[in-house]
C-alpha cells in the first residue's frame, strides 16, 4: 500500500511509490538520487513522476527532501505566476462559493 503525503517534508528519503497529493495533482516517487551540495555536503534528491498540468503528459522532476512547492508543469509548458490550470482556478472559485453557501444552511 502506498503512503500518501500532502507536502514535501521528509526527514528521511521516502519509499519508491510514495504518493504526493497537492490540490488535484498527483506525484509519485520513482527514485532517490544522492546529491552533493555546492558546499560539498551529501544530500538526497527525490525523483518524482508527475503529470503536466497543461496537457497531462508525464514528466519527471526532482526536489530535495524538503521543498515548499513543486512544479505543476513540465519545463516546456512552464508559465510562472499563472494558476496551474484554468480548470483548477475555476474549481477553486466553485469550491469557495460552495463553502460560503454552506455557512447559511
Ligand atoms: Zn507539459
Amino acid at each position: 500500500m502506498s503512503v500518501v503525503v500532502h507536502s514535501i517534508r521528509f526527514k528521511c528519503p521516502p519509499d519508491i511509490g510514495t504518493i504526493l497529493m497537492l490540490d488535484a495533482q498527483r506525484y509519485e516517487v520513482i527514485g532517490i538520487e544522492p546529491y552533493i551540495r555546492a558546499d560539498g555536503s551529501a544530500s538526497i534528491l527525490i525523483v518524482w513522476q508527475a503529470w503536466c498540468a497543461e496537457t497531462g503528459h508525464p514528466f519527471t522532476l526532482k526536489t530535495g527532501l524538503v521543498a515548499k512547492g513543486i512544479n505543476r508543469r513540465c519545463k516546456k509548458h512552464a508559465k510562472p505566476g499563472q494558476a496551474a490550470t484554468r480548470a483548477g482556478a475555476m474549481r477553486m472559485r466553485k469550491y469557495l462559493r460552495k463553502q460560503s453557501g454552506r455557512r447559511h444552511v
